[in-house]
């Protein structure tokens, strides 16, 4: 196989430990797939190479000394291009901030190089998060490596392809409303979203500042385990980032899975789900049944709600945050006569048509006479879903569903719907809207060879136990594969 899919965190530390290769070695490998694939794949948008094989050197003296290796020593990251990077140019996959280069990292970015990681690049993704299938970056379409006339899911795209196609060992993403799961699931490798508050959003530039996560995208559940364990905890320069103590994820990996109850929720089964989604999840539920886990039927009523209340919350506060691009502090500027006119020109020609159309529903959500009737209403349908979770999790320990209801489509082939394209979310807004954790992790793919996922949802800072889940599941599948 051409793929370093999976190549695992720990395989790299152990690899670096015992000389049998070199940080350097681990970076210039990289960035030789990137040159290879990323043409055809367009996962990446700008690379930092200086700054990566700076880090390497540092990793290599270490190894040198003799020096125990810091977790995540070596490791070739990919980070997704709404979070900052200091002198890397950070674009949110938009025009508007072309040429933007922050004057500081992230806090999550800050915390996996302190702990050996190596930042390689940042990679592509719909702007500003905006959508489900990388088709609205102003860069281009991303290819998913398993079925290159397909998307890999969005809005994390480039992070997914990065990985599953092995250009990098893992990615960071973010996800509002599915985008880290759901490409995830599209392109065959877990992805982790964890509780709101439980990563710092420091850095991350908003989109929808009450739903915005960081979550890793990686080669295998323990991956995923060992990269939260690093960006989780509480952040002085994130106000909602919790102060909740930070398990060890990976020593909790091992625990047993017997006895756990797995909830499934009637209404996650319904209609419009593909057949071969369908067939797999089965398969999976079949599976951690296998494993001593006791299934319990759910209802959570107010989740057919879940797709308008999100794009009601998402859209208000995405017409809020966004009303910073305006060519003056930023990115891109269109010079014009007037102030007024400077400002409309620079956000006419800067935006593109999914994030214009957003602003629009988001500021007419908000607006007077409105207000009331759309994003109040969302607001307590909000709370309505977050108690559904409340109430499940006192009958279950963990929620399990499909991630999405179908697999990758083809390029093209949902862009002048967008209706079609926010329905992809359906599985995954619900978990986004009540703050819960949630992962991605593969189920086997479909007749057709397309990649299904299995989505394990937790209750608050319940990460360690969605992990082990997970985890088990991921085992279990690999002995019978
Ligand atoms: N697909 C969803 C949207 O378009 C979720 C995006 C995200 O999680 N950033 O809003």
């Amino acid at each position: 196989m051409t793929t370093n899919a999976k190549r695992t965190i720990a395989a790299v530390r152990a690899d670096l430990a015992a000389k049998r290769v070199s940080a350097r070695e681990l970076v210039a490998d990289s960035y030789a797939r990137i040159e290879r694939d990323n043409p055809r794949l367009n996962a990446f948008l700008a690379l930092s190479p200086e700054r990566a094989y700076a880090q390497a050197d540092r990793i290599d003296q270490m190894v040198a000394r003799g020096e125990e290796l810091p977790p995540l020593a070596g490791l070739p990251l990919a980070v997704k291009d709404v979070l900052a990077t200091r002198g890397i140019p950070t674009t949110c996959g938009s025009r508007i901030l072309e040429n933007y280069r922050p004057p500081y990292d992230a806090t999550c970015i800050e915390r996996l190089e302190q702990a050996g990681a190596v930042v390689l690049g940042k990679t592509n993704c719909d702007e500003f998060a905006m959508g489900s299938s990388n088709e609205n970056s102003a860069y281009g379409p991303v290819r998913n490596p398993v079925a290159p006339d397909r998307v890999p899911g969005g809005s994390s795209g480039g992070s997914a392809a990065a990985v599953a196609g092995g250009l990098a060992v893992a990615a960071l993403g973010t996800d509002t409303g599915g985008s880290v799961r759901q490409p995830g699931a599209l392109c065959g490798i877990p992805a982790l979203m964890p509780t709101y508050g439980r990563v710092s959003r420091y850095g991350l530039i908003a989109f929808a500042s009450s739903l915005d996560r960081v979550g890793p995208l990686t080669a295998s559940v323990a991956d995923a385990a060992a990269l939260l364990g690093v960006i989780a905890g509480h952040d002085p320069c994130d106000a909602t980032s919790a102060a909740v103590p930070v398990p060890d994820y990976l020593a909790e990996l091992g625990k047993p899975v017997a006895g756990l109850r797995i909830g499934i929720p009637r209404e996650y089964f319904g209609e419009g789900m593909d057949a071969g989604v369908r067939e797999r999840v089965d398969a999976a539920i079949a599976q951690l049944e296998k494993l001593g886990c006791r299934r319990v039927e759910l209802e959570m009523p107010h989740t057919d709600y879940a797709i308008a209340t999100y794009y009601l919350i998402a859209t208000a506060e995405a017409s809020s945050n966004l009303a910073r691009y305006d060519g003056v502090r930023y990115g891109l500027r269109t010079p014009a006569d007037s102030l007024a006119e400077m400002y409309r020109k620079t956000r006419g020609t800067g935006f593109g048509a999914e994030v214009k159309r957003r602003i629009m529903l988001g500021t007419y959500a908000l607006s007077a006479g409105y207000y009331e009737a759309y994003y109040l209403k969302a607001q307590k349908v909000r709370s309505l879903i977050a108690r559904d979770f409340q109430q499940a999790f006192e009958k279950a320990d963990l929620i399990v569903t499909p991630t999405s209801p179908v697999t990758a489509f083809r390029l093209g082939e949902r862009t002048a719907d967008p209706l079609a394209m926010y329905l992809a979310d359906i599985y995954t807004v619900t978990g986004s809207l009540a703050g819960v954790p949630g992962i991605s992790v593969p189920c086997g793919n479909t007749s057709e060879g397309l990649p299904v996922g299995l989505q394990i949802f937790g209750p608050h800072f319940g990460e360690a136990r969605v992990l082990r889940l997970a985890h088990a599941f991921e085992q279990a599948s690999a002995a019978v594969a």
